[in-house]
């Protein structure tokens, strides 16, 4: 198996992580209620989804 020769620097390691970077989650608007909502998901505030209500929301 090959192996590195050499430890690197903390420096290094940390150099190449800054390209690592979580992304936003995809939102949209939701266009029953105007909330903000995740794309692909049931809205949470108004339990809409593809034009018909899927759940009941609590209270
Ligand atoms: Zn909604």
């Amino acid at each position: 198996m090959p192996n590195p020769k050499h430890r690197h620097s903390k420096t290094r390691t940390r150099k190449r992580r800054t390209h690592y970077k979580a992304e936003r989650p995809a939102t949209m608007v939701c266009p029953n209620c105007q909330e903000t909502k995740l794309q692909h998901r049931i809205c949470p505030n108004c339990g809409y989804y593809n034009g018909r209500s899927i759940i009941t929301p609590k209270a």
